[in-house]
């Protein structure tokens, strides 16, 4: 196990076993020589100490099989792209995105009521999209900043009666600090007062130019009204995913994101995750933020069970231990064992950065008195 006993961890580091006992008592954490303290703590006093402190007993990488950079490129194959929608509100985010589900080839089938699960999965004439729904900016930027990058494109949406407005900018540079390209969808080209040179114009302002201005965006007037342009921009996304040569591996352990999650009251802690590498497959374990589980049925976005999810595919799991958070990773592993490791390491890892965390804060008031 990850402990050892605190006179050998201060004889280890030639420091007295009374100066770490009082460093931990510094840090909220009660102990005496004969005590042993576990490796997370352990790691704290030392790096308190002025150690640098590298981990050889427990690494996840060694059981979460993240890494995709040594893998054989021949097993990866193309994937979907992963769009995400953004623009002001009211400018037709939710219409665009209602409108293409409507009009996509397999929604017909479906019989209608699509359920809310925060990603959908279409198939048009010329290929398959994931979108993200995401509820607000917020979310975006909040996966953008834990490093989850989901998104391979984002569709700018401005009201061509409206133009440019502050969520519209604000949208603009989280695509721009993430990295991600952008096609701006000129929306509401039916209203009798849409102008949508204004829209370049004012995107010009901001860096954003159109391919016939000079520039390399692709701009695609449309109306989620009158549905004139839905075609062309899903086209338009396609030829943009052709060009950024999307491939994932289907043949591995998944990997994937939260894109969000919720605790069902009958079905318990629901996480919709869009697959980014691997196959999940019903009945694996997996590692998912601080939690874990055994994944007990998955959902397709028309609410349909299935079996596996591949690469660009978004799923509803059930069966894990709690509420993860949009943006958390959720990978598979080769069994329960190596889930229940995983998390605890991680719960463990928490706890002691909240105890350091309120430690300091404690120090922080004892000097601000003094
Ligand atoms: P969101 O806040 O960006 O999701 O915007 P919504 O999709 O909720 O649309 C806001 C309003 O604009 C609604 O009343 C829509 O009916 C309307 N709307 C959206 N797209 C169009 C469009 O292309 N043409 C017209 N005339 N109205 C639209
Ligand atoms: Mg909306």
């Amino acid at each position: 196990d990850d402990t050892i006993a605190l006179s050998e961890l201060a004889k280890r580091m030639g420091i007295k076993a009374n100066d770490m006992i009082i460093k931990l008592m510094g840090m909220g954490v009660m102990a005496t020589v004969n005590q042993t303290i576990d490796y997370d703590t352990a790691e704290l006093v030392a790096v308190e100490f002025g150690f640098e402190v590298e981990r050889a007993a427990f690494e996840e990488e060694t059981i979460l099989s993240t890494s995709v950079v040594d893998e054989d490129p021949s097993k990866r194959v193309t994937r979907s792209p992963v769009v995400t929608i953004m623009g002001h509100v009211d400018h037709g985010k939710t219409s665009l995105l209602d409108v293409i589900r409507k009009t996509s080839v397999t929604s017909g089938e479906a019989g209608g009521i699509t359920q809310h699960i925060g990603a959908y999965h279409v198939q048009t004439e010329n290929g398959a999209i994931a979108f993200l729904d995401t509820p607000g900016h917020e979310a975006f930027t909040a996966m953008c900043a834990r490093g989850a990058k989901v998104t391979d494109l984002v569709i700018l949406v401005v009201a061509a009666d409206d133009g440019v407005m502050p969520q519209t900018v604000e949208a603009l540079n989280h695509a721009k600090a993430a990295e991600v390209p952008i096609i701006v969808a000129v929306n509401k080209i039916d209203k009798p007062d849409a102008d949508p040179d204004r829209v370049k114009r004012e995107l010009s302002e901001h860096g954003v130019l159109a391919e016939d201005w000079g520039g390399d965006t692709i701009f695609v007037n449309v109306s989620a009204k009158s549905h004139e342009g839905i075609s062309d921009l899903l086209d338009m996304v396609l030829l943009q995913a052709e060009v950024l040569e999307l491939a994932a591996n289907p043949d591995r352990l998944a990997i994937g994101h939260v894109v969000e999650a919720k605790l069902d009251i009958g079905r318990g802690p629901l996480a919709t995750v869009l697959i980014q590498e691997g196959t999940l497959k019903s009945g694996q374990s997996v590692v998912c933020g601080m939690y874990h589980g055994k994944i007990r049925a998955m959902f397709n976005d028309k609410g349909e069970q299935v079996a596996t999810a591949g690469p660009s595919m978004p799923v509803e799991i059930i069966g894990l231990t709690g509420v993860p958070e949009a943006g958390d990773e959720m990978v598979a592993v080769k069994d329960d064992k190596d889930a229940k490791q995983v998390s605890a390491h991680r719960v463990q890892k928490a706890r002691a950065r909240e105890l350091a965390k309120n430690s300091r804060v404690t120090l922080d008031r004892l000097f601000e008195q003094m």
